[in-house]
């Protein structure tokens, strides 16, 4: 097996939605905001080949939204989802499955495309499944008001009309030890409906997929949770849970959107769970 990451773009978001209830004064040490009180994102896949399969991790948010749509997420930097795969000699129709940890738009967005006269939408990875659970799907096509703005149409239906449609069967534990991609996956519902948090078994270490469980380094202290999170005291629970795990078991925590620390370790410390250190996907992968 090897582990891939794909850079599929960087945007800004604003520094107190990403940081709930916790002041300006405290999160902006770790996330400095500019001038327009946006912090910097990363949109980081994880590509996984393993055999004849060439698995995706999220997509980033793709590029079929108006100028107007991305003019309010402050695109920045040269990545892109494309030129991140022919960096390591891939193409996207080499692509097997894409496995989406939630559906909110800056983590399936990529995954379709207009198709060539622009008349309508089009899986971007023409061989793939796509891989989501069916609660999720249900909470994703059904949205309440406070997500709909995240869960766009047009980023989800196109995968259930190509056929290419996977659901991921959930059984009644948060932990599935191996699901049918072979990692394992925390189900979370703090952020949304089941969101899927990959742990992948790795040249003998537990590579952690932490997608919006743990957006950036930032963000580790149990209260600083997103503003966008539906039960926020639910994700507390959850990460104190996740947290205490991953400084007991040493697990590398592979952040997706946290623009300067890629791959990180945490620690127990009096004041609970914190940064131990930092690594570049290089030094890890
Ligand atoms: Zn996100």
């Amino acid at each position: 097996m090897k582990l891939y990451p794909i850079e599929t773009g960087n945007f800004k978001l604003d520094g107190g939605a990403m940081f709930g209830v916790v002041p300006k004064s405290i999160w902006n040490k770790t996330n400095p905001a500019d001038t327009n009180n946006l912090i910097d994102m990363a949109a980081r896949s994880l590509l996984i080949e393993d055999g004849n399969r060439l698995i995706l991790i999220d997509t980033g948010m793709g590029n079929k939204q108006s100028e107007k749509f991305f003019g309010y997420y402050s695109l920045w930097g040269s990545h892109s989802l494309d030129s991140s795969l022919t960096k390591y000699g891939f193409h996207r129709d080499d692509i097997t499955d894409v496995f989406l940890t939630h559906l909110h738009f800056d983590h399936c967005g990529g995954a379709i495309q207009w198709n060539k006269d622009k008349t309508g939408y089009e899986p971007a990875f023409k061989n793939a499944k796509f891989w989501t659970n069916e609660n999720h799907w249900q909470w994703a096509t059904e949205p309440n008001s406070r997500e709909k703005a995240s869960f766009l149409t047009e980023n989800i239906l196109p995968m259930q009309q190509s056929g290419q449609l996977h659901f991921i069967p959930k059984n009644s534990s948060d932990f599935l030890e191996k699901s049918a991609l072979d990692f394992g996956i925390f189900f979370v519902d703090g952020h949304t409906e089941k969101q899927m948090i990959p742990h992948i078994q790795y040249k003998g270490k537990t590579i952690v997929f932490c997608a919006d469980l743990l957006p950036t380094a930032g963000h580790i202290p149990i209260p600083y949770v997103m503003g966008y999170d539906t039960r926020p005291l639910l994700t507390m629970d959850e990460k104190t849970k996740f947290m205490h795990t991953a400084a007991d078991n040493n697990y590398y925590l592979f952040l997706e959107h946290d623009a300067h620390n890629e791959i990180i370790t945490v620690q127990h410390t009096e004041k609970g769970v914190r940064l131990n250190e930092v690594f570049s996907c290089a030094d890890i992968l």
